[in-house]
């Protein structure tokens, strides 16, 4: 077999049959790099058509969200759910509500999902959704009128054994609340299975707030460790200042690190004696307003509109805001500035070409299908809660965290090495998530 030929082949019908979906483009590139790898040991891989059923979503729903806004006004925006592939569990993955989504977009995120999933080792599908309302200056009445319009739809396409959403870029604890009560009135049950990241008294997990953060900064840790190195001392930039980047600072703090760096999508604060989360976490979480209150309301912290945060000189850089938010040019800078280490907190912020620069000036470059799964291995965690009516501690429930994200990386690291790309953790992922859904797809038959 012409394993590269094969390859172009599959690429070329993705290109054809999804045409004017470039982030999704992206995203199965990436993945078919790497298989080029295992296809041409095991070409048992090529057979039934596996790779083609594995690039196309088992199910893909669209719909309508009607709903009222503040001035009686009729609002209408377009829902997505992308049930990619259930071969090893229920379909999981996030919902985002963004001005940006697209089906594109949904497709992407839900094709990584599928493989970072697997990663964790835990039973659980790949599937993603979400919708083009955005959020941004919403008011509490808008959000909980749009979220339940959301649900009164979704809710037929899912379930604790169908399809288990949980946030994203825009879907926080308040979302969840709204989308968890219109889901348990409309089906007339108290399934707390059917999503995650709920509120902690009524069938949510603790850990799971800061679950994708700490796991992120846990990857970095165990990456930095395999060449010698430690946080404990060094400078961080966490570009974003959601969910994912407060919970990667603090812990990247609380091991010693100094958070130097943390942006939004106006601009970036550069704060050289560290972050202070307390206040962060008030700004974000509480009040909702933007970066630039943070550098307001402390001294020695400049604010820099429009600016570009990979600027900044660091050792570790920790995309946590959104797909290809770091160019190329951005990767240059970061190499010149004597950054060593990357980990994606976000999915796919780094563009093909940004990694290939880490790749080039030996940065060591942590995939987010890797270094982003502990947020949802904290969700497998929290169905597990439900399903037994239980719930951990949380040094319980965050040592799980921190032995998957080390299973991750060895996994990473010896399957990496395993076919000859000795550190290179993008076709380590790629192939270990890939060999687990594989074998079980080929096992359940041509579906
Ligand atoms: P949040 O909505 O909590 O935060 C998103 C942050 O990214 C905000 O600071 C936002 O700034 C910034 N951002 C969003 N869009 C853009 C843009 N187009 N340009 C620049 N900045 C932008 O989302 P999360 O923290 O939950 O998610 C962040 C990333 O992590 C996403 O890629 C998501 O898919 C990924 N992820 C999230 C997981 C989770 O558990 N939440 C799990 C795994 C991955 P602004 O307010 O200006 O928009």
């Amino acid at each position: 077999m012409n394993v590269e030929a094969t390859v172009n082949g599959y690429y070329e019908q993705i290109l054809k049959r999804n045409a004017g979906e470039p982030e999704f483009h992206q995203a199965v590139a990436e993945v078919l790099d790497s298989l080029k790898y295992v296809l041409s040991k095991d070409q048992h891989y090529a057979e039934f058509g596996l790779i083609e059923r594995m690039t196309e979503p088992e199910r893909q729903i669209i719909f309508r969200v009607p709903w009222i806004d503040d001035a009686g006004n009729v609002q209408v925006n377009r829902g997505f759910r992308v049930q990619f592939n259930s071969a090893l569990g229920p379909y999981k993955g996030g919902l985002r509500f963004h001005p940006s989504v697209n089906l594109g977009i949904i497709k992407f995120l839900g094709f990584e999902q599928i493989f970072k999933n697997s990663l964790t080792g835990l039973p659980i599908g790949g599937g993603k959704g979400g919708s083009d309302f955005d959020p941004k200056g919403k008011s509490n009445r808008e959000i909980m009128a749009f979220c339940q319009s959301f649900m009164t739809e979704l809710h037929r396409h899912i379930g604790q054994f169908r399809d288990v959403p949980a946030g994203d870029i825009g879907v926080g604890g308040r979302e969840i609340g709204y989308l968890f009560g219109q889901y348990r009135r409309l089906v007339n049950q108290h399934e707390s299975g059917v999503l995650t990241g709920k509120g902690l008294n009524w069938g949510g997990s603790l850990v799971r707030t800061e679950a994708t953060g700490y796991g992120t900064v846990y990857f970095t840790q165990e990456m930095m460790g395999a060449h010698g190195e430690r946080l404990d001392g060094t400078k961080v930039i966490v570009s974003g200042s959601g969910n994912v980047a407060i919970y990667a600072a603090e812990k990247a703090q609380e091991l010693g690190a100094t958070v130097v760096a943390m942006s939004d999508s106006s601009g970036y604060v550069y704060t050289p004696e560290g972050v202070d989360i307390e206040l962060l976490k008030d700004i974000k979480e509480v009040r909702r307003e933007r970066i630039s209150v943070y550098a307001k309301e402390t001294d020695h912290v400049k604010y820099v509109h429009g600016g570009n945060i990979w600027e900044v000189e660091a050792d570790v850089a920790l995309p946590c805001a959104t797909q290809n938010e770091l160019d190329g040019e951005s990767a240059r800078l970061l190499a010149d500035n004597g950054c060593r280490y990357v980990a994606e907190g976000a999915n796919m912020p780094c563009t093909a070409e940004a990694v290939e620069v880490f790749r080039k000036r030996k940065v060591h470059f942590a995939p987010g299908k890797a270094a982003n799964a502990g947020g949802v291995a904290t969700s497998a965690l929290e169905m597990q809660q439900n399903a037994s009516r239980d719930s951990w501690s949380f040094e319980y429930t965050d040592k799980r965290l921190r032995d998957i994200m080390r299973n991750i990386f060895k996994a990473c690291d010896r399957t990496a090495a395993e076919y000859d790309k000795p550190e290179d953790y993008v076709v380590g992922a790629n192939i270990a998530g890939f060999r687990k859904v594989a074998d079980a797809m080929l096992a359940q038959g041509v579906i």
